[in-house]
């Protein structure tokens, strides 16, 4: 039985399962309307609007739990052109009439042929729609280099690799554009992953720094980074996309290779499916133990000084952004 259906990327797949299984469903856990998903880490069916509040629903809340944005501040929101940036944007646009606050796009074009002028379209396409202003920043000319001349000899980690850079260039222009925080679209899934790649690596220090409002150490340069989406699943985001029916990039990366993410990631899914709900419970698990290392390591002290090469934040001497850019084989040629 094949249904005309658009041109989804794999990714999206998990997400039009929740939205077949509303078939089983009679109605709406909230009205009496036909079910359109399910979500099967609550055992609820959802019609589209009622989803769409949900959705919207916990965004708010996770804003307003962990006090992520405060009246007046000027939030800088990180895009990639996907689907989980660009339902942010959405999302923390509407939250601007209730909560009155400034934002500003940013998106770095890491000068992949095809995969950025896609992900640039659809990034000035929703900001225009939206009326957001968008800064558009070059890989290129904020390094010297290309990604791809960077990932040279460095493939099998060059997410790591240009997520470093990334966060780099981002804290450095939410600086100069006087931002007060740095929104990111980092999702319940890469929450629950980080969480059990920081135990499984065993840096307990990492795992008290990465919450949900990171750079809690004042004054030493780090634009804080904010993540109001770390209650939805990917899953989610991506129901919200297709409801929504917004443009957005639906390829990844080519070159996003992180073998270590990609085994926790599709070993997470696979706990997931057996038994929904798990990766709420990491969430939910992992800020208990946060809030215990957290004293643990404010007592012992996080030291933070500047790079003696670029100034920017940095727990040595030199930062990790200059330390990777001098030993990258492109500088070395
Ligand atoms: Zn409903
Ligand atoms: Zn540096």
């Amino acid at each position: 039985m094949k249904s005309k259906k658009p041109n989804y990327s794999v990714k999206m797949l998990p997400a039009l399962r929740e939205i077949e299984r509303a078939k089983n469903g009679r109605k709406c856990h909230k009205c009496e309307k036909k079910p359109a998903v399910f979500l099967s880490h609550s055992q609820l069916y959802f019609c589209k609007n009622h989803f769409l509040e949900y959705f919207e629903r916990t965004f708010m809340r996770t804003v307003r739990d962990f006090s992520l944005i405060k009246k007046g501040e000027h939030i800088l929101i990180g895009l990639s052109g996907g689907k989980d940036s660009t339902a942010l944007l959405y999302c923390l646009s509407s939250l601007k009439k209730s909560l009155p606050f400034k934002l500003t796009a940013f998106i770095i074009d890491v000068g992949v042929p095809g995969y950025c002028t896609n992900s640039l379209k659809c990034a000035r396409a929703s900001c225009q729609k939206l009326s957001i202003p968008l800064k558009i920043v070059s890989f290129k000319e904020e390094t010297g280099k290309t990604l791809l001349e960077f990932i040279k000899g460095r493939e099998e980690d060059s997410c790591s690799f240009c997520g470093v850079i990334r966060r780099h260039i981002m804290n450095r222009q939410a600086k100069l554009l006087k931002a007060d925080k740095i929104a990111v679209a980092h999702n319940l899934d890469d929450f629950a992953q980080t969480t059990l790649m920081n135990i499984m690596r065993n840096e307990p220090a990492r795992l008290a720094r990465f919450g949900l409002m990171s750079g809690i150490v004042d004054d030493c340069g780090f634009v804080s980074r904010i993540k109001p989406f770390a209650r939805l699943s990917e899953v989610e985001t991506s129901i919200y996309a297709i409801f929504k029916n917004f443009s957005y990039n639906p390829e990844s990366c080519p070159y996003s290779k992180n073998a270590f993410r990609q085994i926790v990631r599709k070993t997470l899914n696979e706990i997931e499916e057996k038994y929904p709900g798990t990766k709420k419970r990491i969430f939910a698990g992992c800020l208990v133990v946060q809030k215990a290392l957290q004293e643990k390591y404010s007592k012992q002290g996080l030291k933070i000084c500047k790079c003696k090469h670029c100034s920017e934040p940095s727990a040595h001497e030199k930062c990790k952004f200059c330390e990777m850019t001098e030993s990258s084989p492109a500088f070395n040629l």
